[in-house]
């Protein structure tokens, strides 16, 4: 293990509903956590270890998010995702994207090759295929309702989303998001996972992802605020709280993970549960979906 600081944590979202068993993905989101901390110890940036997260979250199904999508009110998938690089205040970000696997790396790959932050719609899909990434040839084979969501849950208030943050031993941060939203949403309805200081931020002090009503998260500017409150010298649970706190004022909830310079890592909720899981130097992996 290095002794360099990093820090590492991932969300697999705050819609999870008390009574209802998580373990298959609790026992993903530890491999997942174990892979990071590994990656992170011997040297991987924290741009590439989110991504990582993210990505095999988006293709086990167990999340609300890639695979594990559902239709929106037209009958079809619309993915968002987005991913920052802290040192750099890089964004990329898509919304409304159809049928493509990982979200999340059209997401760097718009940061990457392209001079904008967000593509979206027809045109995010022609970008995807520009650039070589993997369709789905059959979206009503691949797509797959997630553990611990029931076909009743759809058209409800139902959503989920996978996010995930890192420090490097570079001292770098970074944080990355993607979901497939809220079940039933409008054709065209985009949340707060691509949109850069709402659902995803990362700066040189902060990296933050966000899960819940997407709605509110835009309301509150609530991955941004998080950073400012931080930078004006709140703790990183004080910052997260009073977002939060912003939130149910104005009828939502859900829940945020941050990690901070120093490798204080936070994952707060103020919905039900929160799957969830982190790790530091310490070396001891967390899991929870409850308290
Ligand atoms: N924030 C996501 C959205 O509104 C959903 C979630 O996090 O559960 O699209």
């Amino acid at each position: 293990m290095s002794n360099k600081r990093f820090a590492f944590a991932l969300h697999g979202g705050a819609g999870a509903r008390s009574g209802r068993d998580y373990s298959v993905a609790e026992y993903h989101m530890r491999e997942l956590t174990e892979n990071a901390r590994d990656r992170l110890a011997s040297g991987a940036r924290a741009l590439d270890v989110v991504e990582y997260a993210v990505l095999q979250m988006e293709n086990s199904g167990l999340y609300v998010a890639g695979r594990g999508s559902a239709p929106n009110s037209a009958g079809y998938v619309e993915l968002d995702a987005s991913i920052m690089d802290g040192p750099v205040s890089a964004a990329g970000a898509v919304a409304c994207l159809r049928n493509v696997a990982n979200p999340i790396s059209v997401a760097r790959r718009v940061m990457e090759a392209t001079p904008h932050v967000m593509l979206s719609g027809a045109g995010a899909l022609e970008f995807a295929r520009a650039q070589g990434f993997e369709e789905i040839d059959d979206p009503r084979k691949y797509y797959t309702l997630p553990i611990g969501v029931n076909k009743d849950d759809v058209g409800g208030q139902t959503h989920g989303t996978v996010g995930a943050v890192a420090l490097d031993t570079n001292g770098e941060l970074a944080a990355a998001t993607s979901t497939g939203g809220t079940f039933g949403k409008l054709e065209g309805r985009v949340g707060d996972t691509p949109i850069i200081g709402a659902g995803t931020w990362a700066d040189s002090n902060v990296a933050v992802s966000c899960t819940g009503t997407g709605e509110f998260f835009i309301r509150t500017g609530a991955a941004l605020a998080v950073a400012y409150k931080v930078k004006a010298g709140a703790s990183l649970s004080q910052a997260i709280d009073e977002v939060l706190a912003d939130i149910r004022h104005l009828g939502g909830d859900g829940g945020i993970i941050a990690i901070d310079a120093t490798g204080r890592i936070e994952t707060i909720y103020n919905s039900e549960g929160m799957k969830r899981a982190s790790v530091d130097n310490s070396n001891t992996v967390f899991v929870a979906t409850f308290d």
